[in-house]
């Protein structure tokens, strides 16, 4: 459990740090523009949730800001209200912005929380570019970016961080300052960038604005006030980042169009489209991800030349509803309907296509729950498995593994996020029968901020571990996992914070666990 500490105020001051030195005259400045039509407005510094950059292609990438000079205002606007603003973009090849190799504006509209997102193309490959938003005679924060290799190049290296679950009131993140000062050409984050519940007063490390959200307004408020956080702000604008939702963006563990709570039926298709439109508002996603109503094409394949492929999943909007009642159970006959499945048919058809058309060297599954099994034992002695993770859906799961092995994919590495605590596994062609053929291998990261401080080792785990002897390696502190591929290497870094509750934890890599091309399993790096 977290020790209690001095509330965390992401007023004033956080803004003071985010914006830098000589931002608080800004502030203070009511700035006068004038709006599409025309009016005369004024308003404060609107850039208050920094910008980000994701989803990078060979000759270009997402540029994204939110116009928010009052963020957390009631309604959800970010405190312009009424008309559509013009925003200049300008990318340039150098930090100070002089040499600018593109530019131009779009607008802002209140239809989409003032979000913008800029599809930059003509780029060239592999390259770093720093970027910049202009709006109603204010600049943004400078963020850095960097281009995928060309589809045809031979990387030598590809750097990479995933993330998970920020569980603002748990945490600080502390993580984030720290992966900010990483050398990365890129982030995964695999779900739980918000959690849409409310919070016992009193049982957090920061404040929370207000009970269980539902509403497309207050959505976009609990993302803002997650983006409000300095860290968060400073990751994203290092580098350029891949988002997939996990349950918390909507809400916990829901599954399709079936919410937690059958009292919420009717409604949920609802809540489910304005979740996902805030989620889209809110990051550095493209127009083929805007949600249409309740519906969102999130999963999608990026292509680093030869080197990764990563294919990135959603295993929320198409998966069967949990079998048995959900929650940590022994595996009833539902658990063993061969039709269970975590990505839909069409989603899964195009996973195994990507996986036997691949010809990178690593071949990359962006994920959300574990998908190596992780048994542990009930007080009656009887085998448990987490029911939302893949332990629910082991047809899917041995769809997957058994192609793995047929087609014999190159180096299959599953990243996965949700679980709160680090692993890595080697993922078994069958999971009952530990001496069968291990076809890959699993990094799960822990949280960046959920479930507070934490310890090193979880000891419900900890009691299960000769139970699955797949699992190589558990931790249960805060932190990312640092990713450096070479051509025949992959090395996975468990870095580590050692507490959440207070400011300015170090990060320590905790264990290295290694990859090698060809031979499918962890080796101790
Ligand atoms: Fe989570
Ligand atoms: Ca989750």
């Amino acid at each position: 459990m977290a020790t209690p500490r001095q509330p965390f105020t992401f007023g004033r001051r956080s803004l003071l740090a985010a914006l830098g030195a000589g931002a608080g005259s800004l502030l203070a400045t009511q700035l006068p523009y004038a709006s599409v039509r025309g009016q005369m407005r004024t308003i404060g510094y609107p850039f208050t949730l920094g910008v980000a950059s994701g989803d990078p292609l060979p000759d270009g990438v997402v540029l994204w800001t939110r116009l928010a000079p009052n963020p957390l205002v009631e309604d959800g606007s970010g405190g312009i209200g009424g008309d559509s603003v013009p925003v200049q973009w300008q990318v340039a090849t150098d930090e100070g912005m002089r040499n600018v190799v593109q530019s131009g504006t779009v607008i802002a509209t209140p239809q989409f929380a003032y979000s913008v997102h800029v599809e930059v193309s003509g780029l060239l490959p592999a390259r770093v570019y720093h970027y910049r938003f202009t709006a109603v005679g204010a600049e943004s924060p400078v963020g850095r970016t960097k281009t995928a290799p060309a589809l045809g190049d031979r990387p030598d290296r590809l750097r990479f961080a995933f993330a998970s679950c920020q569980h603002y009131e748990q945490g600080l993140y502390t993580a984030y300052q720290r992966m900010a000062g990483e050398d990365l050409d890129l982030v995964a984050f695999l779900g739980d960038y918000i959690y849409e519940g409310g919070v016992t007063p009193g049982n957090a490390p920061r404040k929370h604005n207000g009970p269980e959200i539902i509403s497309l307004a207050d959505y976009r408020n609990r993302y803002a006030q997650y983006k409000l956080d300095p860290h968060l702000q400073a990751a994203h604008a290092a580098f350029p980042w891949i988002v997939t939702p996990d349950d918390h963006e909507v809400e916990n563990n829901y599954a399709n169009d079936v919410p937690q709570d059958p009292a919420e039926m009717s409604a949920f298709l609802t809540r489910r489209a304005a979740a996902y439109q805030a989620y889209w508002e809110h990051l550095p996603l493209r127009a083929s991800s805007l949600p249409m109503g309740p519906n969102a094409q999130f999963y999608r394949r990026l292509i680093f030349g030869d080197l990764a492929d990563f294919s990135i999943l959603d295993t929320r909007q198409y998966r069967s509803d949990q079998p048995c009642g959900d929650g940590i159970k022994p595996l009833c006959t539902e658990a063993l309907d061969p039709n269970g499945t975590m990505t839909g048919p069409q989603q899964e058809s195009w996973l195994l296509y990507n996986l036997a058309s691949s010809r990178a060297r690593w071949n990359v599954i962006a994920q959300q729950t574990i998908m190596a099994s992780l048994q542990t034992r009930n007080a009656g002695g009887m085998n448990v498995y987490g029911l939302d993770s893949w332990g629910g859906y082991p047809a899917a799961r041995t769809r997957i593994l058994s192609t793995l092995d047929a087609i014999g994919t190159a180096n299959a590495v599953v990243i996965t996020g949700d679980i709160h605590a680090n692993f890595a596994a080697d993922l078994k062609l069958n999971f009952d029968d530990p001496n069968s053929r291990t076809v890959g291998v699993e990094f799960v990261g822990t949280s960046i901020s959920s479930g507070g401080t934490g310890s090193d080792a979880n000891p419900v785990f900890e009691n299960a571990r000769n139970q699955n002897p797949w699992v190589r390696y558990h931790n249960n502190r805060r932190g990312y996992v640092r990713c450096d591929l070479s051509r025949d290497v992959w090395r996975a870094d468990y870095r580590t914070v050692a507490f959440v509750n207070q400011p300015d934890a170090p990060a320590i890599t905790a264990a290295s666990w290694a990859v090698e091309r060809g031979q499918p399993g962890l080796k101790p790096a």
